[in-house]
């Protein structure tokens, strides 16, 4: 079973499933059918992650006590998506400058083109919300997350995704990407998440170093100052390795209590919470008051020592994301 999901798991995702999205809606059925597939999505990863594992402590959801908030982030991600592709009739109304997307194209080279543009839009988006203050503190709801598995993908403020949405796809839909194309797009993006994020140990190949998931995006999670700052791809490295950021490997071994956000040991695990973190976060100014808890879950506290010794160290996430300095740089 390991090997199983160490060597398919991936491939499963990316083209098994995707491939049966597409599918779907190229013989016209109800969009309505992606739902069971996505739903396949998650229990593949689910059950890949009890299988192959990067860290069995990440698959401890009782230890990390927000299952209740991924569950809603799930949901809230979800209908952002099917607002979004609502929306695409109204938008080309509003704009009527169309003509530029390629429909005369084959489905399937549309929908590749559409996420290949998307790709680049996101991982543009995703490196100015690591430089500019104020989309950093909406960010930092993604970052908070002590641990990464098949939902943290998902695990974004409302705000952000919308910013995401608007500057990654918008552009899209106003040179005329159809519907059918959209729906694909959204349906690849949310695979891509998950197989981004899950706690799968997946074994690439050749196309190791090549694709932004597993251990590359662990390099971007992690809560040693400014050192997560690096491979920004959503799915392909190619974007990273033209600006300069790609880093293939970490300075030092990863662990269990690596992933986070040093100055937000406490990161809170409610919803509603992680919903005004934005507006009471200051980055550079340590951690609010209100998240210093006096009954921390397990993983928060195992982190809380890491972040002690990340700081005795001298690094300083806070200071580089409110001024924008980058020492590798
Ligand atoms: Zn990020």
């Amino acid at each position: 079973m390991q090997a199983l999901a160490r060597y398919f798991y991936a491939p499963f995702m990316m083209l098994g499933l995707t491939s049966a999205a597409y599918w779907v809606v190229a013989h016209g059925y109800s969009y309505l059918w992606l739902a069971p597939l996505l739903a396949v999505a998650y229990a593949a990863t689910f059950a890949a992650e009890k299988a192959a594992p990067f860290f069995e402590e990440w698959n401890d959801h009782d230890a990390h006590g927000d299952t209740q908030a991924n569950i809603l982030h799930q949901i809230a991600y979800e209908w952002s998506v099917i607002n979004g592709v609502l929306l695409i009739p109204f938008i080309c109304w509003l704009f009527p400058y169309q003509g530029l997307w390629p429909t005369q194209w084959p489905l399937w080279s549309q929908a590749l083109l559409a996420f290949l543009a998307a790709d680049l839009g996101f991982m543009v988006m995703h490196y100015f919300s690591h430089r500019i203050p104020a989309l950093w503190r909406l960010h930092a709801v993604h970052h908070g997350v002590g641990r990464l598995y098949g939902f943290n993908g998902v695990i974004r403020h409302p705000i952000h995704q919308t910013i995401d949405m608007l500057v990654a796809n918008l552009p899209l839909v106003i040179i005329g990407m159809p519907v059918d194309v959209a729906v694909l797009l959204a349906f690849l993006i949310s695979v891509t998440l998950l197989v981004q994020h899950s706690n799968v140990d997946a074994r690439l190949g050749v196309l190791d170093g090549h694709l932004s998931i597993g251990r590359v995006h662990h390099m971007h999670h992690v809560n040693w100052g400014t050192e997560g700052d690096c491979n920004f791809g959503l799915f392909l490295t190619i974007w990273d390795r033209l600006i300069g950021t790609f880093q293939a490997k970490p300075s030092r071994p990863i662990t269990a209590n690596d992933m986070g956000v040093d100055e937000l040991p406490n990161f809170p695990t409610s919803f509603w919470e992680q919903m005004i973190l934005p507006f009471v976060y200051k980055p550079g100014q340590g951690e609010p008051e209100r998240y210093r808890k006096h009954n921390p879950t397990p993983a928060q506290d195992a982190r809380a020592q890491v972040s002690i010794q990340g700081n005795q160290s001298g690094t300083d996430f806070g200071r580089h994301h409110s001024g924008g300095m980058h020492p590798a740089e």
